[in-house]
């Protein structure tokens, strides 16, 4: 891991900023702690290391989720994710996922979990990439905010928009906070390196003390972080049916088919998905889907009728079903 840095950390005569550029990560080392590549939007994929601040509006992105941040106490529970022994022995199975919006995301059987980064666990990278830099008209603002623990209730002390870094820092600490979670005791961090979430020369030392490192320099970590991260587990379902009702023409007609998350095959919205493709299927599906675009009485018509299903499937099974629980379990 990357620790050469600490040892002129107590040259305090020196500014933040001139502290800042003095150690600034060389890019072997950038390349030691970010992946090989990141799609930088629909047509390319970049290097991370050359792009750093792109990569990681990609790598920390929850915006997906934002849409349906007013529903998140319908989806899941205002508190952090059971621990990882936990949820093994609720019997989900872990699954990699890289995508943030799709961390800690549960279906039936399975629970998506999205590996630590190794930059995320480097000092240095959080001062040079997620900290404001010097001249950012908001980081005294989210200072404060964070200072006062008021960063998940979205509060403004003035009209400034939020500025990006401040939205990387605290979807990232958010992350962290649920990882402090995931693993407390040494089962959770053995099942935490047998489902590979965590770099191979780590040990529960190394991470005891990233731990402590964090929660010491940060307080109460709860009030700084993105308001997904207040919740822990996600009903991956529930949540494709919101984004159904929100948006259902961008929902069905996304010509990619990325909106909307993972498709949970196992739940009663299957017959829905499936009604769905025979529909689609019978007016001869993607050359038609732009007439569908152009004919709007027509959408509209299919919108009501697949909203129609989709709400009276919805009601059977979004009351209810909640993240399996042991035994005698709260
Ligand atoms: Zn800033």
């Amino acid at each position: 891991m990357h620790q050469q840095h600490s040892s002129t950390m107590d040259s305090s005569a020196l500014t933040e900023t001139e502290k800042r550029e003095e150690n600034r990560l060389t890019e072997s080392e950038l390349r030691r702690m970010l992946p090989a590549s990141f799609r930088n939007g629909p047509a390319w994929v970049g290097i991370p290391h050359n792009r750093v601040q792109h990569f990681l509006k990609d790598d920390l992105n929850i915006e997906r989720l934002e849409e349906a941040s007013t529903y998140f106490s319908i989806l899941g529970k205002a508190k952090p994710p059971q621990a990882l022994h936990h949820q093994q022995a609720l019997g989900l199975e872990i699954l990699v996922t890289e995508k943030m919006d799709t961390h800690l995301l549960w279906t039936k059987g399975k629970i998506f979990i999205k590996p630590f980064p190794r930059y995320l666990l480097d000092p240095e990278f959080w001062s040079e990439q997620l900290e404001c830099p010097k001249g950012c008209a908001y980081a005294s603002e989210f200072q404060m905010l964070r200072a006062a623990g008021l960063v998940r209730r979205k509060t403004r002390f003035s009209k400034r928009k939020p500025c990006s870094h401040s939205k990387l820092w605290k979807c990232a600490m958010g992350f962290v906070y649920s990882y402090i979670a995931l693993i407390s005791h040494e089962s959770d961090f053995r099942i935490a390196k047998a489902s590979k979430l965590l770099p191979d020369d780590m040990d529960f030392k190394d991470w005891q003390g990233f731990v402590e490192r964090t929660l010491r320099k940060n307080g109460k970590i709860h009030g700084q972080i993105d308001e997904r991260f207040t919740y822990g587990e996600l009903n991956m379902a529930r949540l494709n049916t919101l984004l159904m009702l929100q948006q259902p023409r961008r929902y069905l007609f996304q010509d990619d088919g990325s909106y909307g998350f993972l498709r949970d095959h196992t739940s009663l919205l299957s017959p829905v998905s499936v009604y769905t493709g025979v529909v689609l299927a019978s007016v001869q599906v993607r050359p038609t889907i732009a007439n569908f675009k152009r004919n709007r009485p027509l959408t509209i018509a299919l919108v009501i009728l697949l909203v129609s299903f989709w709400v009276l499937y919805s009601v059977l099974s979004i009351t209810g079903k909640g993240l399996p629980t042991i035994a005698g379990e709260q």
